[in-house]
């Protein structure tokens, strides 16, 4: 964590080839078939330091279970489809969702630093729809022409491959709009590559003129290591609001002492849990979900084990509803 350029180097240096990743991870060779073929729909790519924090021969490990791609993930399912948010219609500008009030979420880059089996921009067509710089103008002016958007969320792809030049020439121009408040950041990047928390990164974002809240996205506590403990350390010490987001995964977190435990050390890490969202029925991860009565079961173990605030909001997306929206629990 100590060079300032370490992170696009490790990023670079990535995980992709399936064959790698067996021979580092020591997994059955029965199973690497067909990881190529899963590999095709949708590209492997693990940072080494992620791949660090998996046992090693361990083919259930939670956060192999994340990256590995599966047989599975050819299954055609019904009711799981390839744009299941219907993205599509609330796109005013390339890069832009204008879809509830307040708030505007901008998809600033068109890659990740890491590839989850589960994403629900898995067939998401990026390339087409990734503004570029030449493309903010566009989508400022939008945010400019209306003093309802208080909010802007930086969100992906991942925003925090964009490097801290390019982070500060967005901001910079962000700053011209008086009634921006708060920008949001929604990534992957500070648990997946904790490297790219730089001491760079941090003084832009301690310089910002709106109040800057980062949201994680960690799954199973297994992901918090002492670089990530490191990094939120000093992302906590610049000011920065810290939450996290999660997505519920059979085979990763889907039982109480996992939710528990990734709850209690976020909050050990600085991070407030957030949203444990249900899985986007997004073709290619059916194989992750879980019925309803499940989801219900563990909501209610949650509340009973943890203190309130450190119970996520069970929340889900409906295409076309004016809100993410909650999963009331059954008593
Ligand atoms: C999730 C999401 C937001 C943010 O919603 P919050 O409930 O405020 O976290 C904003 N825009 C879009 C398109 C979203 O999917
Ligand atoms: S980091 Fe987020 S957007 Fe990127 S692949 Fe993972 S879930 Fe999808």
């Amino acid at each position: 964590m100590n060079s300032e350029k370490g992170w696009e180097k490790a990023l670079q240096e990535a995980v992709t080839s399936p064959e790698e990743l067996w021979y580092l991870l020591e997994l059955d060779p029965n199973l690497l078939p067909a990881a190529k073929s899963a590999a095709k729909l949708f590209p492997l790519k693990v940072p080494r330091s992620f791949l660090a924090r998996i046992k090693k021969g361990d083919a259930l490990d939670p956060l192999l279970r994340q990256i590995l791609p599966l047989d599975a993930e050819h299954a055609v399912v019904s009711g799981y489809t390839r744009d299941p948010l219907e993205e599509a219609s609330v796109n005013p500008i390339p890069g832009l969702l204008h879809k509830y009030q307040g708030r505007v979420l901008f998809t600033f880059v068109g890659s990740c630093g890491i590839n989850c089996r589960y994403c629900f921009r898995r067939h998401f067509p990026y390339a087409e729809n990734n503004p570029g710089t030449q493309g903010w103008d566009k989508a400022l002016a939008y945010i400019a022409n209306d003093s309802s958007i208080h909010e802007v969320i930086l969100s992906g792809g991942d925003p925090l491959i964009a490097n801290d030049k390019t982070l500060a020439v967005f901001s910079e121009k962000l700053n011209a709009i008086p009634h921006v408040k708060r920008l949001r950041i929604h990534s992957r990047m500070p648990i997946a590559l904790p490297e790219r928390i730089s001491s760079e990164f941090i003084t832009w974002i301690s310089q910002l003129k709106q109040k800057p809240i980062l949201v994680t996205h960690c799954n199973h506590a297994q992901e918090i290591n002492s670089d990530v403990k490191e990094a939120m350390q000093r992302l906590t010490k610049a000011g920065v609001v810290l939450l996290n987001q999660a997505v519920l995964l059979k085979g990763v977190n889907d039982n109480a002492d996992a939710l528990v435990n990734l709850s209690e050390s976020l909050f050990d890490a600085g991070i407030q849990p957030y949203y444990l969202h249900l899985l986007d029925k997004v073709e290619g991860a059916a194989h992750f979900d879980l019925p309803l009565t499940q989801v219900q079961k563990l909501q209610s173990e949650m509340n009973q084990r943890l203190s309130g605030f450190l119970v996520p909001k069970f929340a889900y997306e409906v295409a076309g509803a004016a809100s993410k929206q909650a999963l009331i629990m059954q008593m």
